[in-house]
């Protein structure tokens, strides 16, 4: 075994100044976002020596930005309901081992608020709200306590190859940053990249030829590295390669920053008429929004409108869709972001405005009509894409279309994982040294989603574990 770095606080921010940066460890943790955070605490507590690298300038990586909303659903029922395609496995160990997860934040300094209740699809998820924000509330207590239990993070550095033994067993990492290249040494490596969703060549193979005009609505250092190095050391790929969670965000002609990104989602579409750019409705929007985004995604040129009528807008549209928000007008905000609402006094002129965004006007004007039709007859199986609930007329003036691309918060498949975390190969046998947390293990949500940072939790908590005896004889 090689020895541990000493059990003193240690936090490298960057390579400049560090004279003697760390080259054997028990385990090398490669990101520090919530998955990897977790997972290097649990690994230290375990009596691991732990080297955290982080890509980013800073730790954090999605998590930093998210809503903070650690959940998921109550029963592993609601999760085979929600997630039907999903890793069944992985999906149980969610559920069952999300209290404890929850204890385990609190035991280490995340603050977390009361219980919230309808979270997720349908409304039927729950958890906790981080407090005040991720940053403060998450990512500063995990870093203090992985700088506390002795081990180190190491930013604007990134894990750029493993290195394995004959026997194909992982026993080091190449990591790269100002200063240069060098191989740490370690019994195992834990990978915690966020996914692949800020590489344009890996979405475009795998999840659709459109998603170079999507906006990525999560840290853009999370470049399917992770996936990359697990598939160069024998490690095989999940289920749900193709999917993503997203949501419908406006089209804008600037870049949007992360202060954006929860501000201007449109939670509300599942109330309202989604077209492609050919007119036609494409998803059942009732099913909500992230599915909505997901199959916005896979339209041509990924973007569309959202159509509303008056009595949509004074009432359903301003009702908040996660409980920290008020109710207001997303409208107003997506107007104030630079973002295009046609208005209009009829259908025939919104539908005529649409063909100036290159909708062809009758095919929307009929996708419109046939929806109030088949809303009035009560008759929502008649419609060419089914509509589950929420079926109503459009009819009130004045109308309004919202133009819409997807915004991808992260990738759902990843790397093949078993319930020790550990990679697996095609045969499913485990790649020795290698573990993996959060969205970088395939298939938890698979289309249905099941919360991110509660997976993130608890697949980081088995794989610091694990990863910590991996190297201790039995
Ligand atoms: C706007 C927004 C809102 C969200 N709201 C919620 C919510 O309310 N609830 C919820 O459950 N989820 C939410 N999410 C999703 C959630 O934040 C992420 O899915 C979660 O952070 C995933 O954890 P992770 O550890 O896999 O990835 P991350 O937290 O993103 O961490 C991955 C880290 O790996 C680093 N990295 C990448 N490549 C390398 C490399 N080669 N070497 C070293 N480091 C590397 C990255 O820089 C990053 O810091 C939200 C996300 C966003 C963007």
């Amino acid at each position: 075994m090689p020895p541990s770095l000493g059990r003193e606080p240690r936090l490298v921010l960057n390579a400049r100044g560090v004279s003697d940066p760390s080259s054997v460890v028990d385990v090398v943790v490669c990101g520090a976002g919530m998955g990897g955070l977790v997972a290097a605490i649990a690994a230290l507590e375990d009596g691991a020596s732990v080297l955290v690298v982080e890509k980013g300038a800073e730790p954090g990586g999605s998590l930093a930005l998210s809503g903070g909303y650690v959940w998921t659903f109550p029963t592993f029922r609601e999760y085979t309901r929600f997630v039907p395609n999903g890793d069944q496995d992985l999906g149980r160990i969610l559920v069952e081992d999300f209290a404890t997860g929850v204890e385990w934040l609190v035991d280490h300094q995340v603050r977390l608020g009361a219980p919230v209740d309808g979270l997720g699809p349908d409304r039927a998820g729950s958890g906790f709200r981080i407090e005040p924000d991720p940053v403060s509330g998450a990512v500063e207590p995990m870093v203090k306590a992985v700088l506390d239990l002795g081990g180190a993070i190491e930013c604007s550095t990134r894990v750029v190859r493993l290195e394995q033994d004959e026997d194909g067993r992982v026993v080091g990492a190449c990591v790269r940053n100002a200063a240069g290249t060098r191989v740490v040494r370690c019994n195992s490596v834990i990978l915690a990249t966020g996914g692949f969703q800020g590489d344009a060549e890996l979405m475009a193979r795998h999840v659709s030829q459109w998603s170079d005009r999507a906006l990525l609505r999560a840290s853009s250092s999370s470049t399917g590295d992770g996936l990359r190095l697990a598939l160069t050391a024998g490690a095989a790929t999940s289920r749900a390669l193709n999917a993503v969670y997203a949501h419908v965000m406006p089209k804008l002609d600037r870049p949007l920053d992360a202060g954006g990104f929860r501000a201007l989602t449109q939670f509300y579409v599942e109330e309202c008429l989604l077209l492609n750019l050919d007119g036609v409705r494409f998803v059942d929007e009732s099913r909500g929004d992230a599915l909505c985004g997901l199959e916005l995604l896979r339209q041509r040129e990924a973007a569309g409108f959202i159509v509303l009528d008056e009595e949509r807008h004074r009432g359903s549209v301003m009702e908040p869709f996660v409980p920290d928000m008020m109710r207001s007008d997303p409208l107003a905000a997506v107007r104030s972001a630079g973002g295009n609402v046609i208005v209009a006094e009829s259908l025939d002129e919104l539908c005529q405005r649409l063909a100036g965004f290159g909708v062809p006007p009758m095919s929307a004007l009929t996708t419109i009509s046939g929806f109030d039709a088949a809303a009035e007859a009560g008759v929502p199986d008649a419609l060419p894409v089914p509509r589950e609930r929420g079926l109503h007329t459009c009819r009130q003036a004045p109308f309004y279309a919202i133009q819409v691309i997807p915004g991808v918060t992260f990738t759902e498949g990843g790397i093949r994982v078993n319930s020790e975390a550990q990679a697996l190969d095609r045969d499913d046998r485990p790649v020795r040294g290698l573990f993996v947390a959060g969205v970088d293990v395939g298939a938890i949500s698979n289309t249905g989603y099941a919360g991110a940072l509660s997976a993130a939790l608890i697949t980081g908590l088995r794989a610091g574990i694990h990863a910590a005896r991996a190297g201790v004889p039995a």
